[in-house]
C-alpha cells in the first residue's frame, strides 16, 4: 500500500531541486554545443550549422513538460575535400622499369592524405582520375596528385610543380592554395619547387573544366620518379603530411609565407 507524502512545505523542495538542476543541465548543454561550434568552425570562417535551430530547440524543450528530455542535436554536415588519385583507374602513367607505376604511387600518397584530413574532421573523397564525381563537384578544395616521369632527363629534374585552376569564379583562392602547398610540401619533404617544367597537361588538366565553378582545385606533381624516387616511395608519410598540411594551411588561413 503507498503512503500519500503528508501535506507540508516540503514538497516544493524536490521541484526547485529539479529546476537548479534544470539550469545547470542547460548551462552545461548549451556551453558544450557552443564550443564544439566555434572550435570546430570558426577558423573556417563558416557559419555554425543550424546553431540558431538547436539553441531555439534547446529552449523549447525547456517549457516541455519534462524538463529531462532534449531534443538530439541533428548531425551537421562537414566540410567536403576531395583528393584526386592521379591516373587511378585509368591508366598507370609513367613507368620505371622495374614496373613501379605512378598510378600506384598516386594512389598510395592520396590515400594517406585522404586519412590525415579525415582525422582533421573533414568528408574526404578520394576520385579517380575520371572519376563520375568530378562532374560540377563542389568542395572546398580539390587537389589532384601526380608524379613526374621515371626517366632520366637531367641532374635538374627533381622537385615538385604544382597549378592552379584559373578558371574558376575565384583564381585568387586557387593561388593561395598554391602558396601554401609550396611552404607546407617544402617545408615536409625538402624537395625544390621545379617551376620550369609546368606543362599545359598541369594548367589544362581536365577535372578543373569538370568540377563546379566555385570549387577550389590545383594539381600537384609530386616529385621526379627518377631522381626522387626515394623520397616518393619511403618517404610517403612525409609526402602526404606536406600535401595535407597545405591544404589545412588553405582552409584556415594560415601565413603561407612561413
Ligand atoms: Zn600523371
Amino acid at each position: 500500500m503507498h503512503q500519500l507524502l503528508p501535506e507540508t512545505g516540503r514538497r516544493a523542495r524536490p521541484a526547485a531541486r529539479l529546476n537548479i538542476l534544470r539550469i545547470v543541465w542547460n548551462v552545461l548543454v548549451v556551453g558544450a554545443i557552443m564550443a564544439t561550434l566555434f572550435t570546430t568552425w570558426t577558423p573556417l570562417g563558416l557559419i555554425p550549422f543550424g546553431l540558431t535551430e538547436q539553441l531555439a530547440g534547446l529552449f523549447n524543450a525547456e517549457e516541455q513538460a519534462n524538463p529531462l528530455v532534449f531534443p538530439t542535436a541533428t548531425p551537421r554536415p562537414r566540410p567536403r575535400l576531395g583528393i584526386v588519385a592521379g591516373h587511378y583507374q585509368n591508366d598507370s602513367g609513367a613507368q620505371c622499369a622495374d614496373g613501379l607505376t605512378e598510378a600506384d604511387l598516386n594512389l598510395e600518397i592520396a590515400t594517406q592524405v585522404r586519412d590525415l584530413l579525415i582525422g582533421e574532421g573533414f568528408d574526404v573523397d578520394l576520385l579517380s582520375e575520371f572519376d563520375d564525381r568530378l562532374q560540377g563537384y563542389r568542395a572546398l578544395a580539390l587537389v589532384s596528385i601526380h608524379a613526374d616521369t621515371c626517366d632520366f632527363i637531367s641532374n635538374d629534374a627533381t622537385g615538385y610543380k604544382i597549378a592552379p585552376a584559373l578558371g574558376t569564379f575565384f583564381p585568387e583562392k586557387a593561388n593561395r592554395l598554391v602558396a601554401c602547398l609550396r611552404s607546407r610540401y617544402e617545408t615536409a619533404t625538402g624537395l625544390p619547387f621545379h617551376a620550369g617544367s609546368i606543362t599545359r597537361d598541369m594548367t589544362n588538366y581536365h577535372a578543373f573544366d569538370e568540377i563546379h565553378n566555385e570549387t577550389t582545385a590545383v594539381i600537384i606533381e609530386t616529385g621526379f620518379m627518377n631522381l626522387d624516387r626515394q623520397i616518393l616511395t619511403q618517404g610517403q608519410a612525409k609526402v602526404a603530411q606536406g600535401i595535407a598540411a597545405g591544404i589545412l594551411c588553405y582552409l584556415y588561413n594560415e601565413d603561407a609565407s612561413q
